[in-house]
């Protein structure tokens, strides 16, 4: 019952604990790593608010010392998709029916235990198993997930206020009804935070859920379990299954009361959902909506007029944080001749600096990529360019799997813009470089706009503001986050609503009103004072 038109806390920015030697979060965040990273863990799924073990396990291995397990989760079989279905709708018409508030609360609540006593949990867990340094760890697993918790909520209201005219005699109302059925949430390995956010903003919005975390995100995923439970997330609301990512798929979207999928992952993975969607369309009771945000090919292109040093620090930061496994990484680079010798020797400098190992140890800056078969790949296209005359290795290009799966922060140079590794998404530590001659600087754009299928970031490094309107009007669709002088990476929530086009993604930015619009399906209300009597109108004479 509402008695109010309630304003909700005003969504502020959680700010970025720093680490520095001696910090009380330090030492808080080491001993939890450690401790957890001597401990067993058993993750089990989650059903209707039970755990449930199967016996049927696979085990947690860090990425940087992958012979030690540190736990192992339990993975489903067809009958405990068909349960989590089946609880999540029966959980839905409490859920789709309770005041917005009390949901609003529930995720406020996450957002601020989040900030204190599960913070060190959730980035321990994400530095174990997705091997993310203390920094990435904390603007991931805390930072942007309890932004991600504030802003939709923030969100939320905001579309609540959007309401139509009303002409005298009559009150126009819109009400932001949950889609009927369940929505399916698919996620990465590679943000925590995206991990929380893709089932928290559909169940934000009053919809049930059943959510597919990633195999490797298993360890941090439970903690985000722990975190919902704690928030006081109700039973049946987010059903949790783990195992044979096609076998659960083809369960879901078998299932007549599937009614959105929202997906962060590859690009192939997302066409080949969209397709299956499809092909079952006349098993649905409603058509699903599909939110997906995919692959990327992202870009720097630096014009003459640009700073070198500017240049490469964008280039060091955007193309190897987090081992260049954000989907916004740059990973292909168009540099103009003149500049191009400046740029070498700031990146060849930085690039020295770079400490490799586990992020138990926080001077590390590189960890470790996710697993076997990313390294396998990431190290197959390394010796592809050390084989072709049409590139060159110039930095880095070793790699190590006997301990973890540690492959050096590594620069190609490509003779040719459409080089494999300039187009392809390695989804790794490898940065590729293309030379222009300067005065083909608009040709280099058609270059950047055209040689990939991608279109999600892009930055562009200019001090002529004549050529930056140029590049930004050039590659208007190259990027849905396009940066002017800076890197392409880092997309805080409230401010840098994120997400691409073309094969990169629906768009509909991650921590915006518009997605969680997505999650919602509108009611028109029209309600009319004095109800006619008279079916003839005046025109009828
Ligand atoms: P992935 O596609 O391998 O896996 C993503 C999820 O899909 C996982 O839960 C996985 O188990 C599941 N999956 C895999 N095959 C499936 C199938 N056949 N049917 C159903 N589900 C299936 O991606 P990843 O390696 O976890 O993440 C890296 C990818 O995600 C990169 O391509 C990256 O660009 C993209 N990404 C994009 C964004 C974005 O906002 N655009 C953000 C993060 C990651």
């Amino acid at each position: 019952m509402t008695r109010g038109f309630f304003n909700v806390p005003k969504a502020v920015n959680e700010p970025v604990k720093g680490y520095a030697p001696g910090s009380p979060e330090r030492e808080e965040l080491l001993a939890t790593y450690k401790q957890m990273f001597s401990s067993n863990v058993d993750v089990p799924m989650y059903i209707n608010g039970e755990k449930v073990r199967t016996g049927n396990t696979k085990n947690i291995t860090p990425p940087h010392d992958h012979q030690h397990i540190v736990g192992q989760y339990h993975t489903a079989d067809k009958s405990h998709v068909d349960t989590a279905i089946s609880t999540a709708l029966a959980a839905r018409q409490a859920w789709s029916s309770v005041s917005w508030m009390e949901r609003a609360s529930i995720f406020l609540k996450a957002a601020e235990l989040l900030a204190g006593p599960y913070r060190a949990k959730m980035n321990a867990a994400t530095m174990i198993a997705q091997s993310k340094n203390v920094h990435q760890a904390e603007i991931d697993a805390a930072c942007e997930m309890i932004d991600f918790f504030r802003f939709n909520v923030e969100y939320m209201t905001d579309i609540f206020k959007d309401q139509p005219a009303s002409a005298p005699g009559i009150w126009n109302r819109v009400e932001y009804r949950p889609l009927e059925g369940f929505v399916y949430a698919i996620t990465p390995f590679n943000f925590t935070s995206i991990a929380a956010n893709l089932p928290a903003a559909a169940a934000l919005m009053g919809n049930v859920v059943v959510w597919k975390p990633s195999d490797h995100q298993a360890y941090s995923a439970q903690v985000i379990v722990d975190l919902f439970k704690e928030a006081g997330l109700p039973d049946g609301v987010i059903n949790v299954v783990y195992g044979d990512p096609v076998m659960i798929t083809d369960t879901v979207l078998a299932s007549p009361d599937f009614s959105g999928l929202h997906f962060t992952g590859s690009t192939f993975v997302f066409k080949e959902l969209w397709k299956q969607i499809g092909t079952n369309i006349h098993t649905y009771k409603t058509y699903p909506r599909i939110v997906g945000e995919t692959g990327g090919k992202d870009f720097i292109w630096a014009h003459n007029s640009a700073n070198p040093l500017q240049v490469a620090t964008a280039i060091t930061r955007g193309a190897f944080e987090f081992q260049g496994q954000k989907c916004s990484a740059a990973s292909r680079a168009y540099i103009p001749s003149s500049i191009w010798n400046k740029v070498k020797e700031h990146l060849v400098a930085q690039t020295s600096e770079l400490k490799m190992g586990s992020p138990e140890d926080p001077s590390n800056f590189i960890n470790a990529v996710i697993h076997e078969g990313s390294f396998d790949k990431i190290a197959k296209y390394i010796d592809l360019a050390k084989a072709d005359e049409n590139a060159e290795v110039i930095i880095g290009g070793n790699y190590d799997k006997s301990v973890g799966y540690f492959i050096e922060p590594t620069v190609i140079l490509a003779k040719s813009p459409t080089f494999e590794t300039m187009t392809t998404e390695l989804f790794g530590p490898v940065m590729t470089v293309y030379i222009y001659e300067d005065a083909e600087w608009e040709a280099s754009l058609k270059l950047v706009d055209e040689s990939t299928e991608y279109a999600l970031t892009g930055a562009i490094l200019s001090t002529d503001r004549y050529i930056i309107e140029k590049a930004s009007k050039a590659l208007e669709n190259a990027a849905g986050n396009f940066y002017i002088n800076d890197k392409p990476t880092g997309a805080v929530v409230g401010q840098q609503p994120f997400g691409g086009a073309r094969a990169s993604g629906t768009n509909d930015k991650a921590g915006s009103a518009q997605n969680l619009l997505r999650w919602t399906s509108v009611r028109l209300i029209k309600e009319t004072f004095v109800t006619p009597t008279d079916y003839k109108y005046p025109f009828l004479g």
